[in-house]
């Protein structure tokens, strides 16, 4: 067999195993398959600790003015009086998350007993209005230095629990106005082609509601993919 022959089906072959393996690292990023721009940069914008009666619905109507979807990880304390504002998610195509029930971290982290008391309590609100129980996950207040086995807690349920490495500050710049919101958008994010972006849609968020459309904005304009969950 003539080498020049030999040499092209090695490169052949290199190439697929390289397909291969690009296409495998694409799904297992966060399990999902990017739905426009595979190789470009992507946005997650995720809001916590809603729904709102007073938020919640404007912050719908600014995705929905922009054309975006977002995902929502969900207080269920909150979400079992607002399901009208649940199933708006839903209906509006966002993906809709388990946050907690009860959001207070000293029961829900006292075991991992409790934590999945908590997300069961959470999860049946989210199945009674959407039709089924939701995978995705959010701690409250991230999984940073959580003891390994709350960890194993979730997964162990075949839930998948997802951070953020980015974020509005809207919990933590008391009284913040809505240019310094999007200031901390655009300028925290720590993987610059890859960002998930935490804001909240409690009831004291409305300079987030105010923010979210120069946010969308500039990350549209600095060309990326929006993506859910
Ligand atoms: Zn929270």
């Amino acid at each position: 067999m003539n080498r020049n022959f030999t040499a092209l089906c090695a490169a052949l072959l290199m190439c697929a195993i390289l397909i291969v393996f690009y296409g495998s690292m694409l799904v297992a990023k966060n399990n999902v398959v990017l739905a426009d721009d595979r190789a470009g940069k992507v946005i997650y914008l995720t809001f916590d600790d809603g729904p709102s009666d007073r938020v919640t619905p404007k912050i719908l109507d600014v995705l929905k003015k922009e054309n975006v979807k977002a995902t929502f990880f969900i207080v269920g304390k909150s979400a079992e009086t607002r399901k009208r504002i649940l199933k708006r998610e839903f209906d509006e195509g966002h993906t809709i998350g388990v946050h907690s029930y009860s959001h207070r971290y000293k029961d829900i982290y006292a075991s991992p007993a409790s934590l999945v008391e908590d997300i069961e309590k959470c999860n049946k609100i989210i199945k009674e209005v959407t039709g089924s129980y939701s995978t995705l996950y959010r701690f409250p207040g991230g999984s940073f230095g959580l003891p390994d086995k709350l960890i194993n807690a979730v997964t162990q349920r075949g839930m998948r629990y997802v951070d953020w490495n980015a974020s509005t500050r809207d919990a933590e710049l008391y009284g913040a106005t809505s240019a310094q919101l999007f200031k901390a958008a655009i300028e925290t994010p720590i993987v610059a082609d890859y960002v998930v972006l935490l804001a909240h849609d409690t009831t004291d968020k409305l300079s987030t509601v105010d923010a979210l459309t120069d946010i969308i904005k500039y990350y549209k304009s600095h060309d990326y993919a929006f993506a859910t969950f």
